[in-house]
């Protein structure tokens, strides 16, 4: 036997520790570990491994209680409440073999989201999101593997580790006793190694209302924290006023530091700001519906989109440290109202292949004919001759334009202070833009 005050204190203690949950690394590493083991084949969107791990996720979703937000559809026609579900399905057209250019052998592709609700009966509901889809086999993405076709892509950082990260905060929110102000949605994305389809299909048919979200949290590639430098990535802190300074203010770990502590001496990470909304994640899918986004990304390495991305090279510790710093800077947003959209500049992505930019997003999982524009950006060549959102390219000079892989192509020609004209289809009506590179 032992003593009562001591078995009294043991209680209290753990108690204690139950209400101040933390987010933990075990479960970050058994997620991390089940979506990147070669049983799921690297998650393919359309394969049997996207399957497994959309139905790991809806468990976990469903062991946590939370409430179902997907829809499914049935000839056509969207469904939400007929049966409960944490599946968000969709189709896609795409060609099985991306070497074959005929746009005959297009077949239509499935794929699907997983989405939960925590209902905190708040005003407000924050987006916790992340891609859990990757590069499969190979076969029709864009490995970077000089060999890739047939093997297993298991893209642990790419995205299981945002997808732990997703799963993590959805356990650290619906057990924490504290009752937030917000409340959340939870969702993981399909098809976004194939161009954010996912997550765009549901920006256009949300389960939940758009105008209620306050802010989209998107983790892609957060587990490679780099120890020595801590440097953190953040894209979209442009997308709303009070983002920059809130990100500084919080970047410390902890809540109670000694006094007289500098704030220099307490910071934890590195971070280096994007201000831009769109960027190579489904944050964007957000932005464009014009919500305040945040990208965490803990930077780029020699395994990305190779063979080679694989669990053992998680910084388990380091995904830790970004989640709790993602739960303080939640915190840090809760005092302030509804954050205020704001729209910016698209930053430049470097490609050896092409030496100009239009300055539009592609609407990726635009099925019909031509390459319609999702955003154009200020200031860009796009913007400049007077295209909009929702023009449909159909020929860039002399290159008629079917499909993405045209529109590419025909884009490749140009070089700098080139000018050429952009024949658009504007509400089914053709017209004619001048543009300069
Ligand atoms: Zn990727």
């Amino acid at each position: 036997m032992i003593k009562r005050s001591f078995i009294a204190a043991s209680i209290l203690v753990s108690t204690a520790f139950s209400l101040s949950a933390q987010t933990e690394i075990k479960n970050i590493k058994k997620h991390i570990t089940f979506l990147a083991s070669d049983k799921l084949k690297g998650r393919g969107t359309s394969s049997e491994g996207e399957e497994k791990a959309a139905q790991y996720i809806a468990d976990y979703f469903k062991k946590l209680k939370l409430e179902p937000m997907g829809s499914i559809t049935t000839n056509g026609q969207r469904y939400k409440v007929a049966i409960p579900s944490y599946f968000f399905d969709f189709t896609f057209k795409k060609n099985p073999n991306p070497h074959d250019t005929n746009t005959a052998n297009i077949v239509e592709r499935k794929g699907k989201n997983v989405v939960a609700f925590l209902n905190n009966g708040a005003a407000h509901t924050i987006v916790i999101g992340a891609h859990f889809d990757h590069l499969g086999l190979g076969h029709d993405y864009n490995s970077l593997d000089a060999n890739p076709e047939g093997k297993i892509h298991n893209g642990a950082d790419d995205n299981a580790s945002g997808t732990a990260g997703v799963l993590e905060l959805a356990r650290y929110y619906s057990t924490n006793n504290v009752k937030e102000k917000y409340n959340f949605l939870f969702m993981t994305f399909s098809g976004e190694e194939l161009g954010l389809l996912g997550s765009k299909k549901w920006c256009d048919n949300p389960t939940y209302p758009l105008e209620k979200i306050n802010y989209m949290v998107n983790m892609d590639m957060v587990g490679r924290l780099n120890d020595s430098t801590k440097k953190l990535i953040i894209y979209g802190v442009g997308t709303a006023p009070e983002f920059v300074d809130l990100i500084d203010k919080t970047n410390y770990l902890g809540q109670k530091f000694p006094t007289g502590d500098s704030f220099e001496s307490r910071t934890i990470f590195s971070i280096k700001k994007d201000s831009a909304g769109i960027g190579p994640s489904d944050q964007t899918s957000f932005y464009l519906k014009d919500i305040p986004v945040l990208h965490f990304f803990t930077g780029q390495h020699s395994d990305y989109h190779k063979p080679s991305d694989d669990a053992d090279k998680i910084n388990y510790p380091g995904e830790k440290m970004v989640l709790d710093y993602i739960t303080q800077f939640v915190t840090a947003t809760e005092a302030l109202p509804k954050l205020k959209f704001t729209a910016t500049k698209t930053q430049e992505t470097k490609s050896t292949k092409f030496k100009v930019t239009l300055g539009v997003m592609p609407d990726y999982a635009y099925e019909g004919k031509g390459m319609r524009i999702d955003g154009v950006s200020n200031g860009k060549p796009a913007a400049k001759a007077g295209l909009e959102k929702g023009d449909i390219v159909t020929k860039l000079g002399e290159t008629v334009v079917d499909n993405m892989e045209s529109y590419m192509k025909a884009l490749s020609v140009y070089q700098k202070g080139d000018k050429a004209t952009v024949k658009v289809l504007r509400k089914d009506k053709e017209q004619e833009f001048e543009v300069e590179f």
